[in-house]
């Protein structure tokens, strides 16, 4: 089979079912990030990156890939950052939808950026609660947990943005003006989710102990840490069914069914629909951490 040019990409194999028997094709998934990049774009271009790539689909070993290297393709950039042991690494990043789809041809599903820009790594400027229920916790729940967050970094001056994960919870995000360094922006949002526990334990958890968490909600507060990434909106995730991470208005989750309400074909709907960006004004909202 001839390759499949997107955006002046070669796509090998576009024929290739990469979600199983009979879903979504790599030719599907390059010309879903086509389709999305002018939404993804925005959240995804100029931070470190790590990539989960799925030579086999999403049936066969998946790994995760934040390295460098020139085989990945022309447009997907090097950044050389310090690694946690001192020593200097490549990560990667990309700026345009030729990067994203060099990637996608290098079998990439997921994209996952830190929450700071490539120019000043130990500087973020988003942060994130990851909102992580354990088995059987009703959706409902989970919506009240997004907005309590929300009213609390209200009640600090802050709005925020909330998507689903594309797994079973939603992500609360933050944009900041860049000055307080990771351990502050850290110890911050482990003030709000201390406090959330203070007020209900028999609802929340902020321990990253699997074993403690039964029927609660952990408050993973532990994303904002150099190095740390969170899945970016529009992103698909590697499980079965396509499943995206869909950024929402705070008024749509209520009515959703879950994390992975959204897949390939509802995200192409909504992103061709003529809606404005759930995200509308992230871009230009100017606000401080206290
Ligand atoms: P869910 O709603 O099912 O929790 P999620 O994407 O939030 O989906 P988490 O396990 O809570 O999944 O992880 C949060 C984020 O941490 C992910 O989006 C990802 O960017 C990062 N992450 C998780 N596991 C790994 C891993 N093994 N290696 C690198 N980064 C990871
Ligand atoms: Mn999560
Ligand atoms: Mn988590």
């Amino acid at each position: 089979m001839e390759p499949l040019i997107v955006d002046g990409v070669a796509i090998t194999h576009p024929d290739r079912e990469v979600f199983g028997d009979g879903g979504p094709t790599k030719g599907d998934v390059a010309t879903y990030y086509e389709a999305v990049a002018p939404h993804m774009l925005p959240e995804l271009r100029g931070r470190p990156l790590s990539v989960v790539r799925c030579p086999r689909g999403t049936s066969g070993a998946c790994f995760f890939q934040k390295h460098h290297a020139s085989a990945l393709g022309r447009h997907v950039k090097a950044v050389a950052l310090k690694e946690k042991d001192g020593g200097d690494a490549e990560y990667l990043y990309v700026d345009d939808v030729e990067g994203v789809l060099e990637l996608v041809q290098m079998n990439t599903l997921e994209f996952h950026p830190w929450g700071a820009r490539v120019d000043k790594p130990d500087q973020p400027d988003r942060l994130i609660f990851d909102i992580d229920p354990s088995e059987g916790v009703d959706w409902k729940a989970i919506v009240a947990c997004a907005r309590e967050i929300r009213e609390r970094l209200q009640g600090q001056g802050l709005e925020s943005f909330v998507r689903t994960s594309g797994g079973k919870g939603l992500h609360v995000v933050v944009p900041f003006r860049r000055g307080p360094a990771w351990g502050k922006v850290k110890a911050f949002c482990e003030g709000i989710a201390d406090a959330m526990v203070a007020d209900s334990p028999q609802g929340y958890i902020a321990e990253a102990s699997k074993a403690k968490r039964e029927g609660l909600i952990f408050i993973d507060w532990l994303r904002n840490t150099r190095g740390a990434t969170s899945v970016t909106g529009w992103s698909l995730r590697a499980r079965p069914g396509a499943p995206v991470a869909m950024p929402l208005r705070w008024d749509e989750i209520a009515r959703l069914k879950g994390g992975g309400a959204f897949d390939m074909a509802k995200a192409l709907k909504r992103a061709r629909s003529s809606e404005t960006d759930p995200w509308e004004g992230i871009a230009s909202l100017k606000q401080a951490l206290p």
